[in-house]
């Protein structure tokens, strides 16, 4: 990727102390959206990154909610489907839903059964991997669909948490803190 684009991204995401609770630094992604140049960088990198997937991927994912930033982008330039993955009881018509165990109780997330065709092979976006809890259960809901997750892809990555040896897929992130 290009290194200019990459480190005016890096100089204009904020990051907010103890948010949404104590120990947690939040790095919040739709500063981005606030500068212009910033904005431009990481449209560009998107492009870049998505085209590098040319003839690759049939079916685009992504995450609530920040991954709904990114997700329909990359679709648009490879020209395929980009399918959201929701909390329970947000996405209408049939869905597969998975149930996964959190530090202290427990998430659900669905994703629409026609979203992805058995031996399709798909990418799922997000904005960031911490644990790598989120990308892991989304891989295993999509198991469910039949379709193959051939990638993962972040912008931001907190490296020390080391969230990727978790994820059951390939993991890129654009930067990492
Ligand atoms: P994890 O499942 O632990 O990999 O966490 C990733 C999900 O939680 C992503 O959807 C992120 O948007 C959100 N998240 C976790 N940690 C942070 C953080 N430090 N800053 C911003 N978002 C975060």
């Amino acid at each position: 990727p290009n290194s200019e684009e990459l480190k005016l991204l890096k100089d204009h995401i904020e990051s907010f102390p103890d948010f949404p609770s104590p120990g947690i630094l939040f790095r919040d992604i739709f500063s981005v959206f606030r500068n212009q140049s910033a904005s431009q960088a990481l449209h560009s990198l998107l492009k870049s990154y998505a085209l590098s997937l040319k003839g690759q991927i049939d079916v685009v994912f992504a995450i609530e909610s920040r991954g709904f930033l990114f997700g329909p982008y990359i679709g648009q330039v490879l020209g395929i489907p980009f399918v959201p993955i929701r909390k329970k009881g947000k996405l209408p018509g049939v869905v597969e839903r998975l149930e996964y165990g959190l530090e202290y109780g427990t998430d659900c997330i669905e994703v629409q059964e026609d979203g992805g065709k058995v031996g399709q092979k798909a990418l799922i976006v997000d904005d960031l991997i911490a644990t790598g809890g989120s990308l892991t259960a989304s891989c295993q809901l999509l198991k469910t669909l039949g379709v193959e997750v051939v990638e993962c892809f972040v912008i931001m990555e907190l490296a020390d948490l080391n969230g990727r040896q978790k994820v059951p897929s390939k993991v890129v992130s654009l930067l990492q803190f």
